[in-house]
């Protein structure tokens, strides 16, 4: 589950890791003008799960480098800002994430797994596919009928929860062990490549455990406010939840 090809995925030890040092490993400079960058460590988010790409920047002999996105082959290549120049191969650098936005998303990202745990405790629903932004964030339910007022008591119901500051735990474990977790694959859209043998879970101790490559924040307080700010109707038994996180 860590990707990461030749590179060291340091968010997935420390989410709280903003900066660090690496090398140049590989430069991705083609014809077709896909531009990209191999590091042997790197804390960049690359996306998935639902969880867009960091943002940040790498610091080298006095140069920028902005990083906007990357690309997951065999390696994982960071992507560069169209205007900035590529670091040639062996030079060390600094690289930043962007704080504000990673920090963002740790919450909405949380904050999701927080309502996917509310949602199937007190509804018996099941997640069927999600996404987010920093700060909103939509999560689709199977679910057959809406009770009267499910909007309002979903809402309450995880600010109870945001309340009760759980601890959120990420955790490396077998695939068999990570599987015999009950509930563990009750979200069927994240279903774990055969080939997988070790499974990073994110558990929000006694509401949420769900195998995940994400960043999440440290407990449930940290997620701040969160808005039900809609639900729809998207057809028979698919409902869908949109998020907002506020600052409390
Ligand atoms: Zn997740």
């Amino acid at each position: 589950m860590s990707g990461g090809g030749r590179t060291h995925r340091l968010e997935l030890d420390d989410q709280t890791l903003r900066e660090w040092d690496a090398i140049v490993l590989h430069v991705e400079d083609g014809d077709d003008g896909e531009r990209g960058i191999v590091l042997d460590r790197s804390a960049f988010y690359p996306g998935g799960g639902g969880q867009p790409p960091d943002h940040g920047v790498l610091l080298w002999g006095g140069v920028q480098t902005r990083i906007v996105g990357a690309r997951q082959r065999d390696d994982l290549v960071l992507v560069p800002h169209d205007d900035d120049p590529l670091p040639p191969v062996g030079t060390a650098v600094a690289g930043a994430i962007e704080d504000d936005r990673r920090s963002m998303l740790m919450r909405t990202h949380s904050g999701l797994h927080l309502l996917s745990g509310v949602v199937f405790r007190d509804f018996g629903a099941l997640v069927t596919g999600g996404n987010m932004e920093p700060g909103t964030a939509r999560m689709d339910f199977n679910m057959e009928a809406v009770p009267p007022d499910f909007k309002a008591t979903v809402e309450a119901a995880c600010n109870v929860e945001v309340e009760a500051d759980r601890a959120i735990e990420v955790s490396v474990l077998p695939r068999d062990e990570a599987f015999a977790i009950p509930d563990i694959i009750r979200t069927a859209t994240n279903l774990v490549p055969p080939e997988v043998e070790m499974v990073r879970i994110v558990d929000i101790l006694g509401l949420d455990t769900q195998a995940d490559g994400g960043t999440h924040v440290a407990s449930t307080r940290q997620i701040g406010r969160l808005e039900v700010a809609k639900i729809e109707n998207k057809g028979k038994g698919f409902r869908r939840v949109r998020l907002r996180v506020h600052d409390v």
